[in-house]
Protein backbone atom coordinates (compact mmCIF):
# COMPACT_ATOMS: atom_id res chain seq x y z
CA UNK A 1 0.00 0.00 0.00
CA UNK A 2 1.49 3.14 -1.01
CA UNK A 3 2.33 5.26 2.14
CA UNK A 4 3.24 9.29 2.85
CA UNK A 5 6.78 8.99 0.89
CA UNK A 6 5.50 6.88 -2.03
CA UNK A 7 2.84 9.27 -2.36
CA UNK A 8 5.01 11.81 -2.06
CA UNK A 9 7.21 10.59 -4.56
CA UNK A 10 5.04 10.34 -6.61
CA UNK A 11 3.51 14.00 -6.66
CA UNK A 12 7.39 14.85 -7.31
CA UNK A 13 7.64 12.38 -10.31
CA UNK A 14 4.02 14.02 -11.83
CA UNK A 15 4.70 17.79 -10.84
CA UNK A 16 7.20 18.37 -14.02
CA UNK A 17 5.45 16.29 -16.51
CA UNK A 18 1.89 17.49 -15.94
CA UNK A 19 2.35 21.66 -15.37
CA UNK A 20 0.56 23.48 -17.61
CA UNK A 21 -0.68 20.37 -19.50
CA UNK A 22 -4.86 20.46 -20.92
CA UNK A 23 -6.92 17.81 -20.87
CA UNK A 24 -7.99 16.84 -23.83
CA UNK A 25 -10.48 13.95 -23.15
CA UNK A 26 -11.05 11.55 -20.36
CA UNK A 27 -12.27 7.76 -20.66
CA UNK A 28 -13.08 6.34 -17.63
CA UNK A 29 -13.68 2.60 -17.49
CA UNK A 30 -14.78 1.70 -14.12
CA UNK A 31 -17.87 4.09 -12.71
CA UNK A 32 -17.18 3.25 -8.94
CA UNK A 33 -12.91 4.85 -9.28
CA UNK A 34 -14.45 8.35 -10.09
CA UNK A 35 -18.18 8.75 -8.86
CA UNK A 36 -20.20 11.41 -10.04
CA UNK A 37 -17.73 11.75 -13.27
CA UNK A 38 -20.57 12.12 -15.33
CA UNK A 39 -21.63 15.60 -13.46
CA UNK A 40 -17.91 17.17 -13.37
CA UNK A 41 -16.77 16.01 -17.05
CA UNK A 42 -17.45 19.47 -18.15
CA UNK A 43 -15.41 20.78 -15.51
CA UNK A 44 -12.40 18.75 -16.05
CA UNK A 45 -12.20 18.99 -20.00
CA UNK A 46 -9.96 21.80 -21.31
CA UNK A 47 -8.51 22.64 -18.09
CA UNK A 48 -4.71 22.88 -17.31
CA UNK A 49 -2.78 21.33 -14.75
CA UNK A 50 -1.56 24.83 -12.35
CA UNK A 51 -0.53 22.71 -9.29
CA UNK A 52 0.14 19.31 -8.33
CA UNK A 53 0.17 19.00 -4.30
CA UNK A 54 -0.36 16.47 -1.74
CA UNK A 55 -2.49 16.68 1.72
CA UNK A 56 -1.96 13.11 3.52
CA UNK A 57 -1.76 10.04 0.61
CA UNK A 58 -4.16 12.42 -1.63
CA UNK A 59 -3.01 13.89 -4.28
CA UNK A 60 -4.44 17.07 -5.28
CA UNK A 61 -3.43 18.20 -8.54
CA UNK A 62 -5.31 21.76 -9.02
CA UNK A 63 -6.43 22.78 -12.77
CA UNK A 64 -6.92 26.53 -14.23
CA UNK A 65 -10.30 27.23 -12.59
CA UNK A 66 -9.47 26.75 -9.58
CA UNK A 67 -11.09 22.80 -9.33
CA UNK A 68 -9.03 19.93 -7.01
CA UNK A 69 -8.69 16.93 -8.68
CA UNK A 70 -8.42 14.63 -5.60
CA UNK A 71 -6.99 11.20 -6.08
CA UNK A 72 -6.62 8.33 -3.28
CA UNK A 73 -4.85 5.23 -4.00
CA UNK A 74 -5.89 2.84 -1.76
CA UNK A 75 -4.44 -0.16 -1.62
CA UNK A 76 -3.43 -0.75 -5.50
CA UNK A 77 -3.64 2.31 -7.20
CA UNK A 78 -0.83 3.84 -9.64
CA UNK A 79 -0.56 6.78 -11.85
CA UNK A 80 1.55 6.37 -14.82
CA UNK A 81 2.23 8.76 -17.41
CA UNK A 82 3.48 8.45 -20.68
CA UNK A 83 4.26 10.42 -23.61
CA UNK A 84 4.96 10.13 -27.07
CA UNK A 85 8.33 9.26 -26.91
CA UNK A 86 7.07 6.36 -24.47
CA UNK A 87 8.62 8.03 -21.51
CA UNK A 88 7.13 7.21 -18.46
CA UNK A 89 6.69 9.15 -15.07
CA UNK A 90 4.72 8.38 -12.24
CA UNK A 91 4.32 5.25 -9.31
CA UNK A 92 2.54 3.94 -6.62
CA UNK A 93 1.32 0.15 -5.83
CA UNK A 94 4.35 -1.81 -8.09
CA UNK A 95 2.77 -4.28 -10.64
CA UNK A 96 3.38 -5.20 -13.84
CA UNK A 97 2.03 -2.28 -15.11
CA UNK A 98 4.68 -0.17 -14.09
CA UNK A 99 6.42 -1.85 -17.37
CA UNK A 100 3.43 -3.30 -19.48
CA UNK A 101 1.58 -1.59 -22.69
CA UNK A 102 -1.36 0.83 -21.52
CA UNK A 103 -4.04 0.72 -20.83
CA UNK A 104 -4.12 -2.51 -19.19
CA UNK A 105 -6.79 -4.64 -18.10
CA UNK A 106 -6.35 -2.65 -14.45
CA UNK A 107 -6.39 0.96 -16.24
CA UNK A 108 -9.50 2.76 -14.85
CA UNK A 109 -9.25 6.30 -15.97
CA UNK A 110 -7.33 7.66 -18.84
CA UNK A 111 -7.04 11.42 -19.53
CA UNK A 112 -5.63 12.42 -23.39
CA UNK A 113 -3.47 15.37 -22.28
CA UNK A 114 -1.84 17.82 -25.36
CA UNK A 115 1.22 20.60 -24.23
CA UNK A 116 1.25 23.94 -25.67
CA UNK A 117 2.69 22.37 -28.56
CA UNK A 118 -0.14 20.22 -29.47
CA UNK A 119 1.71 17.31 -28.29
CA UNK A 120 0.06 14.51 -26.80
CA UNK A 121 0.59 12.28 -23.84
CA UNK A 122 -1.46 10.35 -21.30
CA UNK A 123 -2.28 10.02 -17.59
CA UNK A 124 -3.59 6.37 -16.48
CA UNK A 125 -5.03 5.43 -13.54
CA UNK A 126 -5.11 2.03 -12.64
CA UNK A 127 -6.11 -0.32 -9.66
CA UNK A 128 -6.37 -3.32 -9.43
CA UNK A 129 -8.49 -4.22 -6.33
CA UNK A 130 -10.72 -0.64 -7.41
CA UNK A 131 -10.37 0.61 -3.71
CA UNK A 132 -8.79 3.97 -5.08
CA UNK A 133 -11.07 7.03 -6.01
CA UNK A 134 -11.18 10.49 -7.98
CA UNK A 135 -13.34 13.26 -6.50
CA UNK A 136 -13.59 16.89 -8.03
CA UNK A 137 -13.67 19.22 -5.60
CA UNK A 138 -14.27 23.51 -5.44
CA UNK A 139 -11.94 24.88 -3.25
CA UNK A 140 -14.22 25.84 -0.54
CA UNK A 141 -14.72 22.11 -0.62
CA UNK A 142 -11.74 20.78 0.42
CA UNK A 143 -11.25 21.87 4.00
CA UNK A 144 -14.47 19.57 4.41
CA UNK A 145 -12.45 16.81 2.32
CA UNK A 146 -9.45 16.99 4.76
CA UNK A 147 -11.45 17.52 8.12
CA UNK A 148 -10.58 14.46 9.36
CA UNK A 149 -6.69 14.25 8.86
CA UNK A 150 -4.60 15.43 11.60
CA UNK A 151 -1.52 17.09 11.06
CA UNK A 152 0.98 15.27 8.01
CA UNK A 153 3.86 14.21 9.73
CA UNK A 154 6.02 16.32 8.27
CA UNK A 155 4.19 19.62 8.63
CA UNK A 156 6.08 22.20 10.22
CA UNK A 157 3.20 22.86 12.60
CA UNK A 158 3.76 19.56 14.27
CA UNK A 159 5.35 19.98 17.88
CA UNK A 160 5.79 17.80 20.80
CA UNK A 161 2.79 19.64 22.65
CA UNK A 162 0.06 18.48 19.80
CA UNK A 163 1.40 15.19 20.52
CA UNK A 164 1.26 14.68 24.10
CA UNK A 165 -2.28 16.75 24.24
CA UNK A 166 -3.59 13.78 21.16
CA UNK A 167 -2.29 10.95 23.43
CA UNK A 168 -3.40 12.05 26.72
CA UNK A 169 -6.29 9.88 27.79
CA UNK A 170 -5.22 6.86 25.06
CA UNK A 171 -5.38 3.44 25.83
CA UNK A 172 -4.40 2.02 22.58
CA UNK A 173 -0.57 1.07 21.54
CA UNK A 174 1.67 3.63 20.58
CA UNK A 175 1.70 1.88 17.43
CA UNK A 176 -1.40 2.41 16.91
CA UNK A 177 -1.64 5.79 17.90
CA UNK A 178 1.48 7.06 15.51
CA UNK A 179 -0.80 5.59 12.50
CA UNK A 180 -4.21 6.83 13.42
CA UNK A 181 -4.89 9.40 10.73
CA UNK A 182 -7.09 11.56 13.17
CA UNK A 183 -3.49 12.24 15.28
CA UNK A 184 -1.09 12.12 12.61
CA UNK A 185 -1.44 11.44 8.60
CA UNK A 186 0.94 10.05 6.79
CA UNK A 187 2.63 7.53 9.46
CA UNK A 188 1.70 3.62 8.22
CA UNK A 189 2.84 0.36 9.09
CA UNK A 190 6.09 0.11 7.59
CA UNK A 191 7.72 3.25 8.61
CA UNK A 192 5.35 2.92 12.09
CA UNK A 193 7.58 -0.25 13.18
CA UNK A 194 11.24 1.44 12.01
CA UNK A 195 10.42 4.73 13.89
CA UNK A 196 9.57 2.96 17.24
CA UNK A 197 12.83 0.35 16.85
CA UNK A 198 14.96 3.64 16.26
CA UNK A 199 12.93 5.40 19.07
CA UNK A 200 14.19 2.11 21.65
CA UNK A 201 10.30 2.25 22.57
CA UNK A 202 8.06 -0.84 22.64
CA UNK A 203 5.32 -1.07 19.69
CA UNK A 204 3.45 -2.27 22.74
CA UNK A 205 3.13 0.47 25.54
CA UNK A 206 0.05 2.69 26.02
CA UNK A 207 -0.08 5.89 23.89
CA UNK A 208 -0.70 7.41 27.39
CA UNK A 209 2.58 6.07 29.11
CA UNK A 210 5.15 7.91 26.74
CA UNK A 211 7.38 10.73 28.51
CA UNK A 212 7.75 13.46 27.15
CA UNK A 213 11.48 12.85 26.38
CA UNK A 214 10.28 9.25 24.73
CA UNK A 215 7.40 11.23 22.82
CA UNK A 216 10.05 13.53 21.41
CA UNK A 217 12.69 10.85 20.58
CA UNK A 218 9.68 9.40 18.80
CA UNK A 219 8.39 12.29 16.63
CA UNK A 220 11.91 12.75 15.53
CA UNK A 221 12.43 10.02 14.65
CA UNK A 222 9.33 9.53 12.43
CA UNK A 223 10.08 12.74 11.02
CA UNK A 224 13.46 12.02 10.16
CA UNK A 225 11.77 8.42 8.75
CA UNK A 226 9.74 10.40 6.49
CA UNK A 227 12.12 12.69 5.50
CA UNK A 228 14.62 10.07 4.27
CA UNK A 229 12.13 8.15 2.49
CA UNK A 230 11.22 10.97 0.76
CA UNK A 231 13.90 11.68 -0.16
CA UNK A 232 15.15 7.78 -1.78
CA UNK A 233 11.22 8.04 -4.03
CA UNK A 234 9.74 5.81 -1.34
CA UNK A 235 9.69 2.17 -0.50
CA UNK A 236 9.32 -0.55 -3.27
CA UNK A 237 8.95 -3.69 -1.57
CA UNK A 238 8.40 -6.00 -4.96
CA UNK A 239 11.70 -6.87 -6.07
CA UNK A 240 10.50 -6.97 -9.73
CA UNK A 241 10.39 -3.23 -9.80
CA UNK A 242 13.04 -2.11 -7.58
CA UNK A 243 15.61 0.28 -10.31
CA UNK A 244 12.39 1.04 -12.58
CA UNK A 245 13.72 4.59 -13.16
CA UNK A 246 11.20 7.51 -12.96
CA UNK A 247 8.63 4.92 -10.47
CA UNK A 248 10.66 2.92 -8.54
CA UNK A 249 12.02 4.74 -4.53
CA UNK A 250 14.56 2.88 -2.68
CA UNK A 251 14.09 2.96 1.09
CA UNK A 252 13.65 -0.86 1.49
CA UNK A 253 17.49 -1.38 1.60
CA UNK A 254 17.53 1.00 4.46
CA UNK A 255 14.87 -0.86 6.69
CA UNK A 256 15.88 -1.90 9.88
CA UNK A 257 13.35 -3.65 11.50
CA UNK A 258 10.24 -4.20 8.95
CA UNK A 259 9.68 -7.58 7.31
CA UNK A 260 12.48 -8.90 9.55
CA UNK A 261 10.87 -11.71 11.70
CA UNK A 262 13.75 -13.81 13.48
CA UNK A 263 16.49 -11.76 12.08
CA UNK A 264 19.15 -11.09 14.41
CA UNK A 265 18.46 -7.29 15.87
CA UNK A 266 20.78 -4.93 14.20
CA UNK A 267 21.27 -3.28 17.32
CA UNK A 268 21.78 -5.48 20.38
CA UNK A 269 23.48 -8.56 17.95
CA UNK A 270 23.46 -12.21 18.22
CA UNK A 271 21.03 -13.35 21.09
CA UNK A 272 18.40 -11.38 20.36
CA UNK A 273 16.05 -11.34 17.50
CA UNK A 274 13.47 -9.56 15.74
CA UNK A 275 9.90 -10.06 16.62
CA UNK A 276 6.70 -10.18 15.12
CA UNK A 277 3.60 -9.25 16.79
CA UNK A 278 -0.19 -8.12 15.59
CA UNK A 279 -1.28 -4.67 16.46
CA UNK A 280 -5.07 -3.12 15.53
CA UNK A 281 -4.34 -6.68 12.76
CA UNK A 282 -0.77 -5.07 11.36
CA UNK A 283 1.84 -7.13 11.81
CA UNK A 284 4.93 -4.95 14.03
CA UNK A 285 8.18 -5.85 14.20
CA UNK A 286 10.57 -5.24 17.30
CA UNK A 287 12.95 -6.06 19.92
CA UNK A 288 12.04 -7.04 23.17
CA UNK A 289 15.31 -6.11 24.62
CA UNK A 290 16.00 -2.66 22.72
CA UNK A 291 12.71 -1.33 22.60
CA UNK A 292 11.05 -0.74 26.18
ZN1 LIG B 1 17.82 -5.41 19.99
Amino acid sequence: MPELPEVESLRKNLAPVLLEKRIRDIHLLREKSFPNFAENKSLLIGQQFIDVRRRAKILDLVLSNSQHLLIHLKMTGQLIFLDKDGQRAGGGHPTADWLNDLPSKHTRVIFDLEDRKQRNSQLFFNDMRVFGWLRLKAQDQLSQEFVHYGLDVNDPNLNIKYLLEKAKNRQISIKQFIMDNQVLAGVGNIYASEALFRAKISPLRRANSLSKIEMTRLLLEMQQIIETAILSGGTTFDGHYVGVDGLAGSYQDQLLVYGQENAICPDCGRDFKIKRVKLGGRSSFYCERCQR
